[in-house]
């Protein structure tokens, strides 16, 4: 079994996930990419650099998933963190879309229920999969962390606030996403707190990608830097947080 660490961010052929994967790499990990086109994950991994390989993984797929953890479990034995990334707000193109037809379209009144399974299949089901599938690799580890790329979209007590009327916190498609994706941070981190492996869920925020059109004021670099915290907490750092830079986010 090699001695350097070894680090799975799931969606990471681009956007914040890609960001992520260049700092571990950076701060001595084996990465692997995921990404669910095999090719395009091979593209990215150039872009990691030397000691980073891609990783098929559709994480709404069984047995893709699967297939991601036995290769690990031969290849390396165990897992020393796994960042679940990959995520998305919608489905099909955004090209063009602004941020208010967007939230638009994602109302509690009109939005189309396909699309709140396809997201909850991604962001939510997709996670409880993958952390399930690597979690027997991650107890092989002597120190495992557990991130989850969650949003402050998703904080029931910021919507709660009547301050708060923004209409992208209430979007009824990706928000609820992320508030049931906190939940399953905190059901994994109690689970495993007796072993060791911390489970703490970090919002980027708001960060031009894909997911948004662009439309973000974040660059990666700003956004991986709390996801990348998390990853690299030592054996006194918390488990069952929900965080962003600047400290603790309300649930
Ligand atoms: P992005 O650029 O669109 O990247 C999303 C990544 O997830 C892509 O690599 C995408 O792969 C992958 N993905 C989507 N569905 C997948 C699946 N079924 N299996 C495997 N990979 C899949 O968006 P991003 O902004 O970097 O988002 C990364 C994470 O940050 C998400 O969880 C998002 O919710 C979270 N986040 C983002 C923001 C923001 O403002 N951008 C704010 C808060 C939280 P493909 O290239 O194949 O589509």
């Amino acid at each position: 079994m090699q001695d350097k660490p070894v680090a799975l961010v799931t969606g990471a052929n681009k956007g914040i996930g890609l960001q992520i994967a260049k700092d571990l790499a950076a701060r001595g990990f084996t990465v692997l990419v995921g990404s669910r086109d095999f090719e395009r994950g091979e593209e990215a991994a150039k872009s990691v650099g030397a000691d980073a390989r891609a990783l098929q993984l559709d994480v709404t797929n069984q047995a893709s998933i699967a297939a991601a953890a036995e290769r690990i479990r031969s290849e390396f034995g165990r897992l020393d963190v796994l960042v679940n990334n990959a995520g998305i707000s919608h489905v099909g193109k955004l090209s063009g879309t602004t941020l208010e037809e967007m939230a638009k379209a994602g109302r509690a009144s009109v939005a189309s229920l396909d699309e709140v399974r396809a997201v909850f299949e991604t962001n939510v089901f997709g996670v409880i999969a993958v952390t399930q599938a690597m979690l027997p690799l991650l107890r092989e580890a002597p120190a495992a962390r557990i991130v989850n790329v969650s949003s402050a979209a998703g904080s029931l007590a910021r919507k709660a606030d009547p301050a708060n009327r923004s209409p992208i916190m209430f979007n009824v498609v990706y928000s609820p996403s992320k508030t049931a994706l906190n939940a399953i941070t905190l059901a994994f981190a109690s689970e495993l707190e007796s072993t060791g492996i911390k489970v703490n869920a970090g919002c980027p925020g708001f960060t031009a990608t894909d997911l948004n059109n662009f439309q973000g004021t974040r660059t990666v670099e700003q956004a991986a830097r709390e996801p990348v915290r998390l990853a690299l907490l030592d054996a006194n750092g918390p488990t069952g947080t929900f965080s962003n830079e600047d400290g603790p986010l309300p649930w």
